[in-house]
């Protein structure tokens, strides 16, 4: 008896609805073809569901959000809720579902296909195989610190404070995550912060370094942030799996993002404790400017499937399928506008979906 998979759609707004399509196309085919016994439900999030509930997220959707194995969500945003109340935004049905399923763990791999080596904006050499995974903390650090706000002194100068806390059992926590993603893939850890100059950095190092005890087939090294981010545009191929801090992993995986040269390409994660909830989206937005039009790229989606397959799922040959199946895709020259390259086919959203069901079907022989 194949395990019972259970997974909310939240498709959202702008291109949300086109991407998601093609990804439940993917999750039609892995049922018929591989026999994975999937329950999927669907509801809305950001302003669809705010036209529809009057906010952003349902209670019905966030109970389901709880129940199931995994949320995949497309995008929320559009200037059509420009005018809403702060707290019933788009956005917010987004943080709404990191906070109450306590997702601390953002998983962001920069993969660069073969196909699209030439749309980084570093040499071909340098990312040509690239396969980082980033693990940035999510819900703790300078982000949510207090003292935070803005004062006006006595002399009438203002200040703004923003306060860097982390305590031991949320490094520890974060720190497992990245060990485990690490044993997962090439052994090799980086660690990321600022110990020279922070004394949160300095504990975050201290107390990866304890956690490292337990993993010893795992190589730890530690780098100061700066520094990382350097090395990520020098050499970006030394790195592995990365983690770092809420703040500094922003930033460092917008860097690592941009490596692999186009947005539409890239897949996330949000991962809770252990047996509790996870959230997979692809890391563009709802891309008001392309939406209805049909001409969105919908791989970032399915990529987001495939880390759902492989790191909530433990369907780790599925997840292996799908990607193989959108790099023989884009080796065979099918591009979507946004990774379009002289000499290639373009083609629609559903023309992409098509041509991956295709590749899954040959390579499932
Ligand atoms: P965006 O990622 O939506 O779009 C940036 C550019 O990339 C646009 O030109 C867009 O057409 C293109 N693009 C993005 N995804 C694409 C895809 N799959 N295929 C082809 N082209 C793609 O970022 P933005 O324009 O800054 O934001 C638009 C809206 O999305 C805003 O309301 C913003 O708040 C929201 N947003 C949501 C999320 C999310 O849901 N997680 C993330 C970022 C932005």
């Amino acid at each position: 008896m194949p395990k019972k998979l259970s997974l909310l759609m939240l498709p959202g707004d702008g291109i949300g609805p086109e991407i998601m399509a093609e990804a439940r196309r993917v999750i039609d085919w892995l049922v018929s073809h591989r026999g994975l016994d999937f329950t999927v439900h669907e509801d809305h999030v950001g302003g669809a569901a705010y036209d529809v509930y009057g906010k952003p997220l349902s209670d019905d959707a966030l109970a389901c959000a709880k129940e199931v194995d995994a949320v995949l969500l497309g995008a929320v945003g559009g200037s059509k809720w420009d005018g809403v109340d702060y707290d019933k935004r788009p956005e917010a049905g987004l943080l709404i579902l990191r906070k109450e399923l306590e997702l601390f763990a953002n998983l962001r791999p920069a993969i660069c296909f073969d196909a699209l080596v030439d749309a980084s904006s570093l040499k071909p050499e340098l990312v040509s195989g690239l396969d980082i995974m980033i693990v940035r903390e999510l819900t703790g650090g300078v982000y949510f610190g207090e003292p935070r706000g803005i004062e006006t002194l006595p002399n009438g100068e203002r200040r703004g404070v923003n306060t860097q806390v982390y305590t031991t059992s949320e490094i520890h926590r974060i720190a497992r995550v990245a060990f485990d993603m690490a044993a997962k893939r090439d052994g090799r850890l980086i660690s990321c912060e600022k110990a020279n100059v922070m004394e949160s950095g300095l504990l975050w190092r201290e107390e990866v370094t304890k956690i490292g005890a337990d993993y010893p087939n795992i190589k730890l090294d530690h780098m100061l942030a700066d520094s990382c981010a350097m090395q990520l545009v020098r050499n970006p191929k030394q790195f592995d799996v990365i983690v770092t801090d809420n703040l500094f992993g922003d930033l460092l995986s917008d860097v690592a993002a941009m490596l692999t040269g186009s947005l539409g390409m890239l897949p996330s994660a949000a991962l809770g404790a252990e047996g509790s909830g996870a959230m997979y989206e692809p890391v563009h937005g709802s891309a008001p400017d392309i939406a209805g039009q049909g001409v969105a790229n919908p791989i970032a989606t399915i990529m987001s499937l495939a880390m759902a397959l492989r790191y909530t799922y433990d369907c780790a040959d599925e997840a292996q399928l799908i990607e193989d199946a959108v790099k023989k895709v884009l080796a065979g020259g099918l591009r979507t506008a946004d990774i379009m390259q002289p000499g290639k086919a373009k083609v629609s959203t559903a023309v992409m979906g098509d041509s991956i069901l295709q590749a899954l079907d040959s390579l499932n022989r």
